[in-house]
């Protein structure tokens, strides 16, 4: 495609390199299965010089001393983005078949209009600071309470949000004074790429404090949990992937900081109005569903069980989907055929342990390219089953009913995830009295949303460890330092 500024080469080492055998692999649109051009398919010795550039501007440049410096080259680095703004929101679309409407806000816009956040607090953040004065075998001591970069940062990314999930990495990772290699998805390379190149030409980041490595083959990006010259992995994508950076990263007790899968429940109490908030539940089927923070089974009382299902199924048929770039859809493709045969697996596997599909199931018929799944609505889904226990990541919603609020709250918190989720009542009060008993890291009380720069972000259980964004999600970069002195007698 003409019109797309993909960028091919890596970040590595403060240059613009292809890949060190010259190998490249194809970043296809999901959405058309044409290629659009290819990407360095970075190669181990590619991450071997990355993570040593890392290490190196770490330990020997005045990188993370220097907030002031981190300040105006991060500010740099917003304007550059500012003004790459759309070249990029075609590359999203094009690479992950994010509906363009999406970034307006999510997928792009929200995230660049963030990134000013990360520079102001590089330069405003309190580092140093003194804690109370203490007595120590009957002496006066102070105490100072320092807060240092941790050192080099591996960043390891998915396919769903790519643009916005590298900035969250890069922006509070760089502000805090680490050094970074970024490590993204293989399906959506150009996000990273591109990303690469505005550090490269518009800001005087030194060589080496951030590098990115794109690379079909996963194992290149393992390297970083296991390299014993990286001192944290930030590591967004799947649970199962979650488990193998934790176990690899072992060795070297080296930080992990993930944020995993989710598997949300909206419950809807009985006195809630079905006809104005129900219809919000396709909504699930935005971005194909490939939302970690979808709320992904519905609970329904069983006294407004079949009224309920009714007003859902009207929603899913009327909703929006097909070619990414039309601005008026709200659903474009998955991101690859293994993602869309994945899915497809997931709704056989619901209807064999009993659930009923009441809109799409399949393959759209209308659609002869792209890898499509209809928006499909699930009901009767047993909350022991797999659909309703394993992350599906597709246009699928789960419909569970429940007896009463007691029996609604335990389907909730039955399961491994704990992301996010939502509560739906006439009583403000009711719905966040349920709410606090919801064991997830962000909750929405009718409808109210809780996303900005400043919240944190992140999962109880296994939907992952630490917070990402605000002031919290920073400090997930930094080390601890006290350091004890003399107290004045
Ligand atoms: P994935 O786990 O397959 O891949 C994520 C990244 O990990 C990719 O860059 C991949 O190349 C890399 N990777 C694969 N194997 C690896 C290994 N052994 N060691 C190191 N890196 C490895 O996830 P995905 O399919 O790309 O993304 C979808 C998943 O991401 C979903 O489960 C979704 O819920 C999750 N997600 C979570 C959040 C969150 O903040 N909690 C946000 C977005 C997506």
């Amino acid at each position: 495609m003409a019109d797309l500024d993909g960028e091919k080469r890596n970040l590595i080492d403060g240059q613009l390199v292809d890949a060190s055998n010259g190998a490249t692999f194809d970043n296809i649109n999901p959405a058309t299965e044409e290629v659009i051009g290819v990407c360095a398919d970075g190669t181990k010795e590619d991450m071997d010089t990355a993570i040593a550039a890392a290490r190196r501007a770490f330990d020997e440049t005045s990188w993370s001393t220097d907030p002031a410096f981190r300040q105006k080259c991060l500010s740099q680095l917003c304007e550059a983005l500012s003004e790459a703004k759309e070249r990029l929101r075609p590359i999203v679309t094009a690479e992950a078949g994010a509906p363009a409407l999406l970034t307006n806000g999510v997928q792009c816009d929200s995230y660049i209009d963030c990134m000013p956040y990360w520079a102001n607090l590089a330069g405003s953040y309190e580092y140093e600071k003194p804690m109370s004065d203490i007595q120590f075998m009957g002496q006066p001591q102070r105490r100072l309470l320092r807060r240092e970069a941790t050192g080099v940062v591996g960043a390891i990314t998915p396919w769903n949000f790519p643009l916005a999930l590298n900035l969250t990495k890069l922006g509070p990772a760089l502000a805090a004074g680490n050094t970074v290699v970024l490590k993204p998805a293989p399906d959506t390379p150009w996000c990273a790429t591109h990303i690469g190149r505005l550090v490269h030409e518009k800001t005087d980041i030194p060589a080496g404090v951030v590098n990115v490595v794109a690379s079909a083959d996963h194992a290149v990006g393992a390297i970083l949990s296991s390299d014993p010259r990286v001192d944290l992995v930030t590591f967004t994508g799947s649970t199962a992937t979650g488990r193998r950076v934790m176990e690899a990263a072992s060795a070297t007790i080296k930080k992990v900081f993930l944020e995993l899968g989710g598997k949300s429940a909206n419950i809807i109490l009985d006195d809630a109005p079905f006809e104005q908030v129900l219809p919000f539940g396709a909504t699930v089927c935005t971005h194909a569903g490939q939302g970690c923070a979808l709320q992904t089974r519905m609970l329904l009382p069983r006294a407004r069980y079949e009224e309920g299902l009714e007003i859902l199924a009207a929603a899913f048929e009327k909703l929006p989907y097909g070619d990414p770039t039309d601005p008026g859809k709200l659903m474009g493709p998955l991101v690859s055929k293994k993602q869309q045969e994945r899915v497809l697996y997931y709704i056989e596997k619901g209807i064999e342990e009993g659930a009923r599909v009441v809109s799409g199931g399949g393959v759209p018929a209308h659609l002869s390219k792209g890898f499509f799944v209809e928006p499909t609505l699930l009901a009767d889904v047993d909350p022991d089953s797999t659909v309703a226990q394993e992350e599906i990541f597709g246009p699928v919603l789960c419909v569970i009913p429940y007896e009463d609020e007691e029996d609604a709250v335990r389907i909730a918190n039955n399961s491994i995830y704990g992301l996010s989720g939502g509560v739906t009542s006439a009583s403000e009060e009711r719905a966040l009295s349920v709410a606090r008993r919801i064991r997830t890291g962000t909750l929405s009380v009718n409808g109210g949303q809780w996303y900005d720069v400043d919240t944190p972000f992140g999962g109880y259980r296994q939907s992952g460890i630490g917070r990402e964004s605000g002031v919290l999600g920073f400090e997930e970069y930094l080390e601890t330092k006290v350091i004890g002195l003399p107290g004045k007698q």
